[in-house]
């Protein structure tokens, strides 16, 4: 990846110097980061057909610059020095065509603006430079869901140009580029600390100099910000264009549904619609109000392994952090927005915050009105709710391994696939459809559903109208065992044990394997088990089978076969266990096989038929077969014999 930092080459066009400032020198000409020319190219030609968000993106950043000011001021003042009235200027010039947001935030400095402005230096670079695929039309959705931000600016500019003072330092410095490929940079001039982005319009964006426009702009998207955002020509009077009072202080009554949107986009950096928002104010004991929200899809960085929280803490409208501020678990990671205390002191720290008994009581508050509204929801709302589920199902079952005090609340939210409903089905649902000597909840554990469903343990369980459920997240196989049980059911693996399908009523009873089918297949079962040795720790036959010839399932006592595979793949587990081989008796295979076993215990084909069975188990296990050349040979073998 090339590092703009360490790429510095002799600027083509460069050479301007600064007009008399403190620090004269040259203009340098950088190189964007590879993958963010490719960003930029993207963005330029097909992000968006609404190009007004640009200005949304640089206010955002302006009142991001702010914030971040205003909390580093609570312990170094000196940084606001002489100007504490934070405040964003938009203003046009109508003569050079340009368009610029100013702020009096933090400011960058040289490195800052390198590495703020010049790479993709967002916690999902690489999850974002591995997800892309070279076909412009899934890139843009991608891009869409990391956001844009200040490069959504080359939408409607040839140019941008970047004025900034880092608070507390000297030097200014200007940022200049077209977006196709380089950026420079050069000493400048600027007065007091901040960032001023300059937006050179290209033809035909005029649009974006009408007062009214920009106006209608900023109402619609940035009403929100906390800050005072004025417009104004350039040389003309101001006027302030939003609201300026932090959303979550004013009454839900006044706030409408655009708002809470447009707050959630820049809150969350999250491009779609929030798929339910929680406005509350909690009084008593300890007084905070939070706006939070669940997204309608999952952002890309949910599995990511530090599970971190994205909420944000306020302390008295003043923004604190966004890094472990304990507020939320982990297993409630999706959830966006902001918590304002008035409680915390303002200069918490992080080491304050983890075991803060006022951050505790937060948690616990935020835990309930959560879990009360996707209970709500899964009741009123079950279309809505399973999609939710599908989302975020997976970070929630987190909640039940890691034993949250909210586990029985959460196994009963659960929503699975089912082999009974295309649509995802709760636990009580199941136990609704129970059939009459069934007390188990049967479920088989794996990758997808659609395999699992046709997965041969489950034929009987089908047959019989025994529901199964298909748990396909990897963390199902970690808590269903753990749970154990629902309602007084146990959970019960269908690749493990004997499952006594007979007890259960419905389906074809008479066919169910007896005394005299057995007796007969006894040499069969003897001739393969001789002939598997080892490699099988038993075989026997099954009545779980309808279709298929033959299965594998787990011992009672060992471990699920699924689990076994994640642990092999993660090397927790170096060595799989022998499992036992069942066959259906109601198989012509296994009927014919039965009948060359009992005139010839050792008859050839009968070895090689064990071998090839149990590879086939493997295979539908999703396993490789035992061993290729051996399968290879004993396979012609078979075909040719069969030919013959
Ligand atoms: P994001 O806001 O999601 O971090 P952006 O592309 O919008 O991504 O901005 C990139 C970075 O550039 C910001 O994180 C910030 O560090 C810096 N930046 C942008 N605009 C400003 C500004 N007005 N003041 C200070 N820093 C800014
Ligand atoms: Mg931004």
């Amino acid at each position: 990846m090339a590092d703009a930092k360490t790429k510095p080459k002799k600027s083509a066009k460069g050479g301007k110097t600064s007009k008399g400032g403190k620090n004269r020198g040259k203009a340098e000409t950088l190189n964007f980061q590879a993958e963010m020319s490719r960003l930029l190219d993207i963005v330029a030609h097909s992000l968006y057909s609404e190009k007004d968000i640009f200005l949304r993106e640089l206010i955002s950043n302006s009142s991001d610059a702010c914030d971040r000011l205003r909390h580093a001021a609570l312990t170094e003042p000196d940084l606001a020095a002489g100007d504490a009235d934070y405040r964003i200027a938009v203003t046009v010039d109508r003569q050079a065509r340009t368009l610029s947001i100013a702020d009096n935030g933090v400011g960058m400095n040289r490195d800052d603006l390198i590495a703020n402005l010049g790479t993709i230096a967002k916690s999902g670079t690489a999850a974002f430079l591995d997800n892309l695929t070279g076909d412009a039309r899934k890139d843009t959705s991608l891009i869409g869901q990391f956001g844009v931000g200040f490069y959504s600016a080359f939408m409607v500019a040839d140019r941008v140009d970047v004025t900034t003072r880092r608070a507390g330092e000297d030097e200014a410095w200007l940022w200049s580029s077209d977006g196709k490929g380089s950026f420079t940079i050069a000493p400048a001039e600027r007065e007091g600390r901040g960032t001023t982005v300059t937006v050179h319009l290209h033809d035909g964006e005029d649009g974006f100099l009408a007062r009214d426009r920009l106006s209608g702009i900023v109402k619609r998207y940035s009403d929100h910000i906390p800050f005072p955002i004025t417009l104004a020509e350039s040389g003309g009077e101001a006027e302030q264009a939003n609201t300026g009072a932090a959303l979550w202080t004013r009454p839900k009554s006044e706030i409408t549904e655009d708002q809470y949107r447009e707050f959630y986009h820049h809150v969350a950096h999250m491009a779609d619609d929030p798929w339910t928002t929680l406005h509350f104010h909690a009084e008593g004991v300890i007084d905070y109000r939070a706006l939070l929200f669940v997204p309608s899809t999952r952002p890309f960085d949910l599995f990511q392994p530090e599970r971190e929280s994205r909420v944000k803490l306020y302390v008295k409208r003043v923004f604190i952090t966004d890094h472990e501020t304990g507020l939320v678990p982990p297993w409630l990671r999706f959830l966006r927005g902001i918590v304002d205390s008035e409680d915390l002191p303002l200069n918490v720290s992080r080491e304050m915050l983890q075991d803060n008994p006022v951050t505790a009581k937060i948690r616990s508050g935020i835990v309930k009105r959560v879990l009360d509204d996707l209970e709500n929801k899964a009741e009123n709302e079950a279309e809505a709710f399973a999609a939710f589920w599908t989302s975020f199902g997976a970070v929630l079952k987190e909640g039940i391994y890691e034993g949250a005090s909210e586990r029985d609340r959460l196994v009963k939210l659960a929503r699975f696939r089912s082999t009974a409903s295309d649509g995802l089905v709760s636990l009580d649902d199941y136990i609704g459809r129970m059939k009459k000597g069934q007390d188990e909840i049967y479920y088989i554990s794996g990758d997808d559903a659609e395999s699992l469903a046709k997965s041969p343990q489950i034929e009987g369980f089908r047959a019989k109208g025994v529901e199964v459920l298909l748990l396909c997240d990897p963390v199902d196989d970690f808590w269903v065992p753990m749970v154990g049980v629902y309602e007084t059911r146990p959970f019960k693996s269908v690749t493990r044990g004997g499952a006594d399908l007979s007890k259960i009523e419905g389906g074809e009873k008479e066919d169910a394997p007896d005394d005299k089918t057995a007796a007969e297949l006894a040499p069969l079962v003897a001739a393969m088990k001789l002939a598997l040795g080892e490699q099988v720790k038993d075989v026997r036959t099954s009545d779980r089978l309808t279709d298929s010839a033959v299965c594998l399932v787990a011992g009672e006592g060992d471990m699920d076969i699924h689990l076994e595979r994640i642990l092999r793949a993660h090397k927790q587990l170096d060595q799989a266990a022998a499992r036992i081989l069942e066959i259906n008796p109601k198989h012509a295979l296994i009927k014919a096989l039965g009948k060359a076993a009992r005139a010839d215990g050792k008859a050839a084909v009968v070895e090689d038929a064990a071998h090839l069975l149990l590879d086939q188990a493997r295979l539908l296990e999703g396993e490789p077969v035992t061993d290729p050349t051996d399968f290879a040979r004993r396979m012609s073998k078979v075909m040719t014999a069969g030919l013959g």
